[in-house]
């Protein structure tokens, strides 16, 4: 296969450059390729008038920069994001991010800029050539989504919690003004956030062909846009956000539905290995939710003395934090997210 490479600067500073992947122009000649390049690039560019394009140039598979991905499962593939907060070291690469390989490719998770979508795509054709069939979003947060654009241009439909479209709304232009500061201008280039095709509002299964792939919305609790999602041929769960290894749990929901989740037993039948949305994979319900429902546990009694103590919030997130120390031994950025973690808490508790 060949694929499309385009050079692109920033249209408000040519100094900042990067190429760009564009997967509607994947030929399988070199030929065909450049044949396409010239009307693909102009559609795209007109479509991100915050960039200018330069040359394009078609190179093979091999030749795209790629995620470093395992595969964990048959068919399964996984690449584990960092285990820290985004920055410039790390890009916005923080998510870990899936596919799974049947007749046809199914994606979980995008990354969190349009950089990182196009080397999971790259990944994705070192080991297929199969169409890419769906996107699946497990939920709302920007380093799961924000690399979604480079799937919908492969032709891939996009699939998420029919709440997904309208939270993403309410936080498009926050995010588009601080994600650049925080990774930089170069890293986030040409990131946008791209509409949801299928909206899932109850359990559905998406056909891949040789594997069948469960999609089941959860009530409110990391967010309240959360859906897991079960490959029926490999057994592998893929939970999203609704569980953190190693990252400190970020609460953007329902503590209280949060807890009645993992205080669960798991699936039934229960999975053969658990993707979470950070840190590595697990091979029980167990070992994957442990760590987390003791975290959460403590943020709900620490919040509750907090809030029968009578403290006001401004005394409160500090309390809450320190109370929480005991917890902390494992969770990288704890003190930072758990102070988060308290003020959402604390508002959701003072009403219980
Ligand atoms: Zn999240």
């Amino acid at each position: 296969m060949f694929h499309l490479l385009l050079a692109t600067c920033l249209a408000n500073d040519p100094s900042i450059c990067a190429e760009r992947l564009l997967p509607s122009a994947e030929s399988p000649s070199v030929e065909e390729c450049h044949r396409k390049a010239e009307p693909i690039a102009r559609d795209w560019l007109a479509r991100h008038p915050d960039l200018r394009g330069g040359a394009a140039r078609c190179v093979e598979t091999a030749g795209l920069p790629a995620l470093n991905m395992q595969e964990v499962a048959d068919g399964v593939f996984f690449y584990q994001g960092a285990m820290e907060q985004i920055s410039p070291g790390n890009r916005g690469r923080i998510a870990n991010l899936a596919f799974v390989v049947g007749d046809t490719v199914a994606v979980i998770d995008a990354g969190g800029t349009r950089a990182e979508g196009e080397a999971l795509y790259a990944a994705i054709r070192s080991v297929t050539d199969k169409p890419v069939s769906h996107l699946i979003l497990t939920h709302m947060h920007p380093d799961h989504i924000l690399g979604a654009e480079v799937f919908a241009e492969a032709g891939a439909s996009i699939v998420a919690d029919a709440r997904l479209s309208d939270a993403v709304a309410r936080r498009t232009d926050a995010w588009m003004m601080s994600i650049p500061d925080q990774i930089g201008q170069a890293a986030f280039m040409g990131s946008r956030i791209a509409p949801v095709d299928q909206k899932v509002d109850a359990p559905m299964t998406i056909s891949l062909g040789s594997t069948e792939l469960r999609l089941e919305p959860v009530k409110s609790a990391h967010t309240d846009n959360d859906l897991t999602v079960f490959d029926s041929e490999s057994e592998t769960l893929f939970t999203g956000d609704l569980i953190f290894r190693g990252l400190t749990p970020s609460l953007d929901g329902s503590l209280s539905n949060w807890i009645d989740w993992v205080d669960g037993t798991g699936p039934d039948p229960a999975p053969s290995l658990i993707v979470p949305g950070h840190g590595p994979v697990a091979a029980t319900w167990d070992e994957a939710v442990a760590p987390e429902r003791q975290y959460l546990h403590a943020l709900r009694d620490a919040t509750r003395k907090a809030v029968t103590g009578g403290m006001a919030l401004s005394r409160a997130i500090p309390a809450i934090v320190s109370m929480m120390k005991p917890y902390s031994e494992g969770w990288a950025d704890f003190n930072a997210t758990t102070a988060r973690n308290a003020a959402t808490s604390f508002s959701q508790l003072e009403w219980e």
